[in-house]
């Protein structure tokens, strides 16, 4: 895929807040250890570490991964070690969003191979906690208007007719 012109100049952290990092993502044991270590409030401090461990993993799976809590979730409860985040914790803290695959749900005869459909299912579910949880790429498709710019790249299918198999 070619690097697109936008990603050729310098950005923002905003930018970078904004249309980089996943700030819907489940957050690792890995992201309470970097709290833990920034932290200066000892509630705080000790409950990161707890989540961090391994004596803890089971805290950390009720706590994060069984109600789906996302990581700006996580940094909300923990505001006063989140108030003490550096810009280089910052980025070891957020991943980046992983693209996501979609299935041609066309066929390329009737379009000369220019243009596509993509049958999207929108990702939404309810877990113990109040907000729903929303797939970050099928509602960012689904909010899309007309004219507006995806940027994507073609993988070769590994689907072969049965004339086709060696
Ligand atoms: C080869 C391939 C082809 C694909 N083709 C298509 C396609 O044609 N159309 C299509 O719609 N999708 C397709 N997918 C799936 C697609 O890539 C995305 O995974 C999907 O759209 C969700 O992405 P999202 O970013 O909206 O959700 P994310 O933000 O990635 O959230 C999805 C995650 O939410 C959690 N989750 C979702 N539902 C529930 C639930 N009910 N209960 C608990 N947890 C849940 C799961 O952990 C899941 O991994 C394809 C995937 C692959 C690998």
């Amino acid at each position: 895929m070619p690097v697109p012109d936008f990603l050729q100049e310098p950005l923002t952290l905003y930018e970078i807040a904004e249309q980089y990092w996943d700030l819907r993502a489940y957050p690792t044991q890995y992201v309470f250890s970097l709290l833990a270590l920034v932290s200066q409030d000892k509630l705080e401090r000790d409950k990161c570490i707890e989540l961090s461990s391994a004596a803890g993993q089971e805290e950390w799976l009720n706590y994060c991964r069984r109600p789906r809590r996302t990581i700006l979730e996580v940094l909300h409860d923990f505001h006063k070690s989140t108030s003490k985040l550096t810009i280089d914790i910052l980025f070891e803290l957020f991943s980046t969003i992983k693209p996501r695959s979609f299935s041609i749900a066309s066929s390329a005869l009737f379009s000369n191979g220019v243009n596509f459909d993509l049958l999207v299912a929108v990702v939404k579910y309810n877990t113990k906690l109040k907000k729903p949880r929303l797939g970050l790429t099928s509602n960012w498709l689904k909010d899309l208007q007309v004219d507006d710019n995806v940027y994507g790249w073609i993988k070769n299918g590994t689907f072969k007719y049965p004339n086709e198999v060696s």
